[in-house]
């Protein structure tokens, strides 16, 4: 199983899964939001596109992504597999990514839907906010961030049950027991 999506409301813990599992199954975690906080901070063109949609807790447009994410996916160290970590969040997302891995020859694996409730995420936003200072943290922007999640992306989830391919995992609990459940559903043993 080396060729997995991460879903899951922001606050749900995506980020620090994600590094967590693309270690021990020796592929790279790909995550969105970083490489857009990164261009962010360096300024670059891509950067100065997506700022103002993440600022406001907005998807940055399809077009966009796909096309960052395209690029990422052609590079070397994803051939033999990956873990995208914050895409697709759009059902044109959806097609879009299908169609990168139709061209390579290779679907997805599994799709792992980390699950916790809005009041625990809201909780852990905040105090993230306190400790990293994320501009898109503070308490409007998360609220905005939620239902952005609610109606664009909770729906993948049922899209990708239907392909067989949806993993549900709880993922409220110390980090290393949410990374085993993680392990044991890829595993089929949850
Ligand atoms: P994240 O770190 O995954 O919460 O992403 C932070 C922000 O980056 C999001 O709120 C969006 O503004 C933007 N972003 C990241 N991934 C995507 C995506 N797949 N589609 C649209 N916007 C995205």
């Amino acid at each position: 199983m080396t060729r997995l999506v991460l879903l899951g409301p922001p606050g749900a813990g995506k980020g620090t899964q994600a590094a967590l599992l693309a270690e021990r199954l020796g592929v790279p975690a790909i995550s969105t939001g970083d490489i857009f906080r990164r261009n962010a901070k360096e300024q670059t063109e891509l950067g100065r596109r997506a700022q103002q949609y993440m600022d406001a807790g907005e998807y940055v447009p399809d077009e966009v992504v796909n096309a960052m994410v395209a690029d990422r996916l052609a590079q070397p160290d994803a051939a033999g597999g990956f873990l995208l970590d914050g895409y697709p969040r759009t059902t044109a997302q959806v097609e879009e990514l299908d169609g990168m891995l139709a061209g390579a020859g290779a679907g997805l694996d599994a799709v792992v839907e980390l699950v916790a409730d809005e009041e625990e995420v809201v909780g852990r936003l905040r105090r993230r906010a306190a400790v990293d200072g994320r501009a898109d943290d503070d308490e409007a922007v998360v609220r905005r961030r939620l239902e952005v999640y609610r109606e664009q992306t909770a729906p993948l989830t049922d899209l990708y049950a239907s392909r067989g391919l949806l993993r549900r995992v709880d993922g409220i609990g110390p980090v290393e027991e949410v990374t085993a459940r993680v392990v044991a559903a890829l595993d089929g043993r949850a």
